[in-house]
């Protein structure tokens, strides 16, 4: 019997787990579906982001919710449309071999008319951020009396998102003797102040360290200064194989998500930008073009990436520490996960140093300071992927015929003139060796300027002026002694 087998799911939802290709449990599921599908009491989970909280409440849900009832009867909120689009994704799954389980998702950006009528013609399952549905609520267009299930997921984020006021008028409209399953990342005040009105004696279920990031993430931080940032992020994405980098970069601002992607864009890279500036069509244009690897640099805001949820994440940068140092987990959590290792990597200003230490706190442990890769180990790193790519190469016979020619034209270089060529050659063009290069953000990605000024006092790079750098580098100094 397997461990799945063993938790107490029917056989219909057991061929679904099977069809997913999961093989076992994760730590959240092995514990909590079993109390979940026995138990009357509501719950409480403490689980990171990625750890299989979905299937941890969706499994047993599928079991519990009648599908010959066409009312409601268990309610979903997540804290944004993105998840709560996963999230039904996910449950339909888990319903494939079930009798007709229905699921809708309701989110605001989207008709509400067409959301109505979905939930009119019958469904058991909504999944809903709380705006949306305290709207429907007051709307009269959701039927709560036959709610069992309350289900909060990432209970933290969408308190962080200011979605007390929405939460509180949910939960005082389901029935009394609903069941509410919280799940969350981290048991802050506001988490616990929900716990402590609106549920009945839970049973509690923590894993992994609370209040603490994932073990599969590495944390790091560099200090740079701002206008070399860019080609800072540009040097860890090329210290690793710039091609293998499936990342997230997260901005502060709508702007800057713009400029940054067209700049890497410009640069040759495959990105685009997310943020709430685009409509939801376009949101989701980008988030299709990024999960199919399309693009594999997604620079995002915060708000954007909530509930993002690609496991095979490699990097998350910040090319700003978030203001709300919350908003890390949130952020370092869409990597490491579904048990894969992932990079978190800050870029940050030696001024930042109050809130690196509060991130310290937050995920309760050291975060490691990194030089920025020098274009020394970017060369070697590229040497190695062109010896690679040099050996996997594959014969083309029409080229070999051809061949004759370029032999005799070359027949005065010695192997080791010609790699030292063919390095020179490939290896030069990376724009990521170079100093600075100015850009200018109002030009679009297809444009390319005309000459490519290197870093100076013309282009208005304050660290250009010895008594700045010297400033910078005290302080940089300073930081690093106190980290010590
Ligand atoms: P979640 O934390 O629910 O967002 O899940 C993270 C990812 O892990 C999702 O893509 C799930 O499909 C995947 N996942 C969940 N449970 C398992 C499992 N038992 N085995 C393998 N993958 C899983």
């Amino acid at each position: 019997m397997s461990k799945f087998q063993r938790l107490g799911l029917s056989q219909p939802t057991l061929k679904a787990v099977e069809a997913l290709g999961f093989e076992e449990p994760t730590l959240i599921q092995e514990k909590a579906i079993p109390l979940l599908l026995e138990n009357s009491k509501d719950f409480i989970g403490l689980a990171q982001t990625g750890t299989g909280k979905t299937a941890a409440f969706g499994l047993p849900l599928m079991d519990l919710v009648d599908p010959k009832s066409v009312n409601p009867q268990a309610l979903i909120l997540a804290p944004t449309r993105e998840l709560c689009v996963q999230i039904t994704n996910q449950l339909m799954e888990f319903s494939k071999f079930d009798k007709g389980v229905r699921i809708v998702a309701v989110y605001g950006g989207a008709d509400i008319r067409r959301q109505i009528t979905t939930i009119k013609k019958g469904v058991q399952i909504i999944a809903a951020t709380p705006g949306r549905l305290r709207d429907l609520i007051r709307r009269k267009a959701v039927n709560l009396a036959q709610i069992q299930f309350l289900v909060l997921d990432e209970a933290d984020e969408m308190l962080n998102m200011g979605f007390r006021e929405e939460i509180d008028e949910i939960l005082k409209s389901a029935p009394s003797e609903k069941r509410v399953w919280l799940f969350s990342a981290t048991m802050s005040k506001d988490v616990k102040r929900i716990t402590k009105h609106y549920m009945d004696s839970p049973e509690e279920v923590v894993v992994g360290q609370q209040n603490a990031a994932n073990n599969d993430i590495t944390h790091i931080y560099t200090l740079v200064r701002p206008k070399e940032k860019y080609i800072a992020l540009k040097r860890f994405i090329f210290s690793s194989n710039a091609d293998e980098v499936y990342g997230i970069i997260f901005c502060r601002t709508r702007r800057d998500t713009v400029t940054l992607a067209n700049q890497l864009v410009f640069d040759g890279f495959r990105s685009d930008a997310l943020n709430g500036d685009l409509s939801q069509a376009a949101r989701d244009k980008v988030m299709q073009k990024f999960k199919k690897k399309k693009i594999n640099l997604l620079v995002a805001t915060d708000v954007a990436a909530r509930g993002i949820d690609v496991d095979s994440i490699t990097h998350v940068f910040h090319y700003n520490i978030p203001e709300d140092i919350n908003f890390y987990t949130h952020r370092s959590g869409r990597t490491g996960r579904a048990g894969n290792k992932g990079h978190s990597i800050i870029l940050a200003h030696p001024k930042d140093k109050r809130q690196l230490t509060a991130v310290e706190r937050k995920i309760g442990s050291k975060i490691k300071f990194v030089k920025i890769p020098t274009r020394k180990v970017i060369y070697d790193r590229k040497l190695s992927i062109l010896i690679e790519d040099l050996k996997k190469a594959k014969a083309i016979p029409e080229v070999d015929g051809l061949l004759e020619e370029a032999n005799k034209k070359l027949s005065n270089l010695t192997k080791e003139d010609l790699l030292r060529q063919i390095a020179y050659m490939t290896l030069g063009k990376g724009e990521e060796v170079e100093e600075i290069r100015t850009y200018d953000p109002s030009k679009s990605s297809e444009s390319k300027p005309k000459s490519r000024a290197r870093s100076s006092s013309k282009n208005g790079n304050p660290f250009h002026k010895k008594k700045a750098r010297k400033k910078f580098e005290r302080s940089k100094k300073k930081f690093k002694k106190k980290k010590k």
